[in-house]
């Protein structure tokens, strides 16, 4: 297996055989450096690795900055020649070199020399500021390239039993430093660095693992194997359960609890969200400022100190051996009563400068155990709660991995022949590896075979639902051309574009069936999705039936009532239909009356919000609804509402663009139209990404609009996923911008107001009483504001392209000129590249496609609402896994439709919870 300097050495050769276009890999050189830079520094085993790694990883970043094919082409060279060592080190690395090298005991043997046995010396019996041992030497000792498989790694009998039993050694004073030195355990040779033999050829074999290791299953009927699953699945606190764990009393059962871990299968699946790598991690002396970035080290001393306005601020000196950086807890006095000098701990936050100091204010800590100091290791990072420290939930968790992540008490569920066909890991492999991997590749392994799972069971289960549905009768609606045409004619002032007539046709193929239609309609913003709903709810007036049709936000069902009934006011014949707005604006007995209306018939459509379907009300003869902006919905929603009728016809419209594979696969069970044309005359929404330092001349042409009588948003991101910060930060922005704008009004949107103050606020802005929308993500769903005519984005490169063409799609909808403007908060090349993409193409689905290539899935299933370790699974969510999955449920489903064979057992139960939980999906 190739070393990551061999590696990149093919990639820099490739890619100046392909001219130096940043090809060589997706998504180009200087995104490859990263993840490179980590793998690297990894198995960097002298200060020279490091330096070097240093060089490419920076040279490297900047690549995509070079414009000029020759300077690409010298840059690539240099790299080539730096790593083979044709060229010397630039002199400020040589004078780092021999800080460095000055820095190190110069006595220590080789470390391929060393007898295996020091490894295993406990580190008290080491000088004390003799560097740790390599922690993977055992990698060296194995023979590499070419064995079996099978041996290629030693996921559990290879790592030593680690002493995690006996943390509490903890406080063995200064164990060690040298974190991110432990790989610098060799002695300098004497002599120049660039000499005969070049740095990386020193590079020991690195620890990769190509492919899950396998293990063999052990023999155990389905019934044991299924019996095993139920104990899993048994209250931790049940003191008559089997699967209980040392250390789980009802104190703890309460604090897991809060994390909803109630049984050992969510403990076990209680995944990460983040990890952090002791072997990669920065050591103090070279922090910079402004950085996010993770330390780890020894409490030296600690203090309160009397902060502002009578506050008590907490304040730790820290030690990594390389530096010292002081570190300061605002307000956080009572700091001083958990964290005491001795203490070994990794802090997680933002540097900062102060005088001329490096240090770090407010960030996250966590108490460390002596043994990932010495053994550097990657250690997971757990959601937490009050009360629940980081260590103990992972020494919990370490214990219920080791006791129980075995392949006896762990049955995988999945079939052997499919884990061999997908090339994936073991079950209870991959649940160890999430927890605590042993490498980058262990932990790719174990995230692939996770995400696998999800895909494959959502699969599996959206299938089940589609049969189950279609075999449950519907009602087949008759569609005349001849009424087709009258009432296209009568109702709409346009002329339909042939996506929408292939849309409805398709509509009209499926309402004529027995079988309930269940279609998803996709279409860009502003593509007419809503005259084909007008055509699919003509379809049930037709037959002297009811429709209904629900909309995420009060607002929007009004505007869609207001709409539809204009259109429907032209509806062909004596008859005209009776369309009620039904939210939770109307009083008692409005919605009293509207109940009985929708009971009796009266009332042949009803257009609302989720007030539709709630209890109450009951529809005398529905036969189709249709669900705008869908990803807005649950699915409990979808299910509800289809419950309210003898099966409905059942359509879903969403303007989310989502790549046709992923569509697949989470509406596996709809079948797919898509409005793919725009309607005629459509002024294009000019884009232009703009530099962050030309705000002000954004702020200048929003009030060359303004003044024109124009209206305009301005998006801000959420900073994190979590409301808490998304209302300050829309606020503040609001403060700000009432100023900028002061001869204007200034209105602000925000996903913690409640629904009816939200749908006021844009009610007010769509009536044009301010002029200026501060808003966040919220402003994603389709009001139309047709004076609106200025799209602001500010941290634009936060946003997933999808998503920001979404917003792009809230201008543009009347007949002005419109135009979006990006502001990135980042100067990194890559972040403007990835947005200059939308100056040049107005087509969702293709940003959709870029979006899931770039940063996986989540940005486009609005996972961002949902648990962070889930959506880190959602950004590895490839293509390709995709379909492999895609591919791997059909085999199974065409082999075992209702997986009742044996070996099919577990499987069947996962997915039945699955169906469960999800029975929205259909
Ligand atoms: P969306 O797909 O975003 O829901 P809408 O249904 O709101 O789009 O349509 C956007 C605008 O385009 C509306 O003003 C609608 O009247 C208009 N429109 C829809 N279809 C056509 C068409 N075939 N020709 C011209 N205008 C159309
Ligand atoms: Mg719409």
């Amino acid at each position: 297996m190739p070393s990551p300097l061999e590696t990149l050495v093919k990639i820099l050769k490739l890619e100046r055989e392909q001219g130096c276009k940043d090809t060589a890999v997706i998504g180009g050189l200087s995104a490859f450096g990263e993840k490179w830079a980590q793998e690297a520094r990894a198995q960097a085993r002298r200060p020279e690795h490091h330096l070097l790694i240093d060089e490419l990883v920076d040279l490297l970043s900047r690549y995509r900055g070079v414009e000029n094919k020759t300077e690409r082409h010298k840059s690539v060279t240099y790299m080539l020649d730096r790593i083979t060592g044709r060229v010397p080190p630039p002199a400020e690395y040589q004078a780092r070199l021999d800080e460095l090298r000055a820095a190190l005991p110069r006595d220590e043997p080789p470390p391929v020399e060393a007898p295996p046995e020091a490894q295993s010396a406990p580190p008290e019996a080491r000088p004390s500021r003799q560097p740790a041992p390599p922690p993977k030497r055992r990698d060296r000792d194995k023979p590499h390239g070419g064995q079996p498989r099978s041996q290629q790694s030693a996921p559990r009998g290879g790592k030593p039993q680690s002493s995690s039993e006996d943390e509490d050694d903890a406080d063995s004073g200064e164990v060690r430093y040298e974190m991110a030195y432990d790989s610098y355990e060799a002695p300098v040779p004497s002599g120049g660095s660039s000499g005969s033999r070049a740095a990386p050829l020193d590079l020991p074999p690195p620890p990769r693992l190509a492919r899950p290791p396998r293990h063999p299953r052990p023999s155990m009927t389905p019934e044991d194997a299924r019996k095993q699953w139920q104990m899993l699945a048994t209250n931790l606190s049940d003191p008559r359960s089997e699967a209980r764990l040392k250390g789980v009393g009802p104190a703890m059962a309460e604090l897991l609890a809060r994390l909803g871990i109630v049984t050992l299968k969510d403990l076990l699946w209680y995944l990460p969200r983040d990890y952090d790598d002791y072997r990669v991690m920065r050591t103090i002396s070279r922090l910079e400022p402004d950085l996010q970035v993770k330390v780890s080290g020894t409490i030296i001393s600690t203090q309160v100190r009397a902060g502002k306005n009578g506050r008590k601020d907490f304040y730790l000196v820290l030690d990594d051996g390389s530096a010292r950086l002081g570190v300061t807890f605002f307000g956080q006095h009572y700091l001083s009563r958990q964290l005491k000098p001795g203490q070994q701990v990794v802090l997680r936050g933002m540097t900062s400068r102060y005088g001329n100091q490096i240090q770090m204010t407010n960030p996250e800590w966590d108490l460390l155990d002596a043994e990932d100091l010495i053994t550097p290791s990657i250690v997971p990072v757990y959601g937490l709660t009050e009360g629940l420290s980081g260590r103990a939930l992972r020494k919990l968790i370490k214990r219920a991995v080791t006791e129980w992540a075995t392949p006896e008490r762990l049955p995988d569920y999945l079939p052997e022949a499919t884990l061999e066909r997908a090339d994936l890991a073991d079950l209870h492999w991959a649940i160890q590896n999430l927890h605590f991997p042993e490498s980058q590749d262990h932990l790719h392994h174990a995230r692939m075979r996770f995400i696998f799972d999800e895909l494959l069971l959502l699969q599996l289960a959206v299938l089940r639902n589609r049969r189950d549905w279609q075999a449950t009768a519907g009602q087949p609606l008759v569609v005349s051309d001849a009424f087709l045409e009258t009432f296209i004619q009568a109702v709409f002032p346009y002329e339909l574009t042939g996506a929408q007539r292939r849309a409805i046709e398709a509509i009209r193929q499926d309402v004529s069936r027995p079988i309930p239609m269940n279609r998803l309609l996709q279409g860009d913003v502003g593509s007419g999705k809503t005259a084909v709903a007008v055509v699919a709810l003509g379809m049930a007036l037709a037959n002297g039936k009811q429709a209904a049709l629900m909309a995420p936000t009060g607002i929007l069902a009004e505007q869609h009532y207001r709409g539809i009934s204009a259109a429907l006011a032209n509806y062909p014949g004596e008859q005209k239909p009776v369309v009620a707005l039904l939210t939770s604006a109307l009083t008692t007995g409005e919605r009293e009356s509207i109940y009985r209306g929708i009971a009796d018939g009266s009332i042949d459509v009803v257009i609302g919000t989720h007030a539709v379907i709630q209890e109450g009300v009951d529809f005398k003869d529905l036969a189709v609804a249709i669900i705008d902006e869908q990803h807005r919905f649950g699915v409990e929603q979808r299910a509800a509402l289809r419950g309210k009728g003898i099966n409905p016809h059942l359509l879903v419209m969403t303007a989310t663009p989502i790549p046709r594979t992923l569509a697949l696969t989470l509406y596996a069970d709809l079948d797919l139209s898509v409005l793919d044309e725009m309607p005629p005359g459509r002024i294009p929404i000019r884009t232009r990404v703009v530099q962050p330092v030309q705000r002000e001349r954004v702020y200048q042409f929003v009030e060359q609009e303004l003044d024109k009588g124009r209206q305009a948003f301005v998006v801000h991101p959420l900073v994190e996923a979590s409301d808490k910060i998304e209302a300050p930060a829309a606020v503040e922005a609001f403060e700000r911008l009432k100023q900028v704008f002061f001869r204007y009004k200034v209105g602000l949107l925000h996903g913690r107001m409640k629904p009816a103050e939200k749908d006021e606020v844009m009610a007010a802005f769509a009536a044009g009483q301010f002029q200026v929308l501060v808003t966040t993500s919220v402003a994603e769903v389709g009001v139309n504001v047709p004076n609106a005519s200025v799209m602001v984005i500010e941290g634009a490169d936060r946003f997933g392209l999808a998503q920001l063409h979404q917003f792009r799609g809230r201008v543009g909808r009347g007949e002005h000129p419109s135009y979006c403007l990006l502001l990135s908060d980042s100067s990194a090349p890559e972040a403007r590249e990835r947005l200059v993409v939308m100056e040049q193409t107005t087509d969702g689905f293709q940003l959709a496609e870029m979006d899931w290539r770039l940063r996986g899935a989540g940005d486009l299933l609005g996972t961002r609402q949902s648990g962070s370790s889930k959506l880190q699974l959602a950004q590895q969510m490839t293509p390709q896994l995709v379909e492999l999955a895609q591919r791997e449920a059909r085999t199974i489903y065409e082999e075992d439709p209702d997986l009742t064979q044996p070996q099919h057992m577990l499987l069947a139960q996962e997915v039945s919870l699955l169906h469960n939980e999800r029975s929205e999906i259909s």
